[in-house]
């Protein structure tokens, strides 16, 4: 048996550029383990998010991303979803005239057509129909209880004039009703107030509670963040490079001191 997520040895570059931004980084994730990258501003903390997400601005020069198995990064974003991936968007697109409730609706819907066309040499099965409305609403209204959003919500268009914090709960509700097995996020570094950080965070230690063998990595600059998700491991990242891994511990020590005594490592010595 080999690891459930792994990646190896990653490099990625800017597309149509010499410019190497990841430099090898290696990180593996179990079942039910949260672990968060943290790392100064340009340290490469998007550009790892792109990458596993498959942006084609970003390409990956060397290295590998297996989960459960198989390379990710020969698979389509829509491919990656299906394997359980869950990829949250640091910065989510408005729909509007696209309710939150239809938008999941028909995320659904992809997937479950999807999952079917798969399993039948690639064509869609005639007989092939998405979730019963019923059966999708009830799940709604569960999700919007457990994380404590009010059912109206549901009803507003996707990400139009949301705050900072709607587009979190939007994204978290997201992640509710798609049940990943593995939860990348990638908060920005600017934009997220501590409300919307405290969202997100929630939202992930609740849906950890209620599925304790998903898997979740945080990208985030935020040191503060982990006051209020509790993640097992925790890796700093510095110039492409994982430069230091540890536990909860090690998000204090950031807290305290910066990320300054984990720079130029040559220096120091
Ligand atoms: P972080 O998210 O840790 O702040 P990024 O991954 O966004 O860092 O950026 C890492 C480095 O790569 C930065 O120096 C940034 O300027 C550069 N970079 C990222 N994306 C691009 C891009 N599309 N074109 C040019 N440079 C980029
Ligand atoms: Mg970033």
């Amino acid at each position: 048996m080999g690891t459930w997520f792994e990646i190896r040895d990653l490099h990625v570059k800017i597309a149509d550029t010499d410019r190497e931004i990841l430099k090898g980084l290696s990180l593996t994730i179990n079942p039910g383990e949260i672990h968060a990258i943290m790392g100064p501003n340009g340290s490469g903390k998007s550009t790892l998010a792109y990458a596993l997400m498959g942006h084609p601005g970003y390409e990956v020069t060397g290295g590998e991303v297996i989960f459960k198995g198989q390379n990710i990064l020969e698979m389509e974003a829509d491919e990656r979803s299906r394997a359980g991936i869950f990829l949250a968007f640091q910065y989510p697109v408005a729909i509007p005239g696209v309710t939150v409730a239809n938008f999941l609706r028909t995320a659904i819907n992809a997937r479950i057509k999807a999952e079917a066309a798969a399993k039948n040499g690639g064509v869609l099965p005639p007989d092939v129909r998405g979730v019963p409305i019923p059966v999708f609403t009830k799940q709604l209204r569960e999700a919007l209880q457990m994380l404590k959003v009010d059912q109206s919500f549901a009803g507003r268009y996707l990400n139009d004039g949301f705050s900072g914090g709607e587009k979190k709960r939007a994204e978290i509700l997201q992640m509710a009703m798609l049940k990943p097995e593995l939860a990348i996020l990638d908060e920005t570094d600017s934009g997220l107030d501590i409300d919307a950080l405290r969202i997100v965070s929630e939202g992930v230690n609740t849906l950890h509670r209620s599925n304790p063998q998903m898997g979740v990595l945080v990208i985030t600059h935020y040191q503060r963040l982990l006051n209020y998700i509790k993640p097992q491991f925790v890796h700093v990242l510095i110039d492409g490079r994982i430069v230091e891994s540890g536990g909860p511990e090690l998000a204090l020590h950031l807290e305290e001191k910066g990320y300054d005594w984990l720079k130029e490592p040559e220096l120091v010595d």
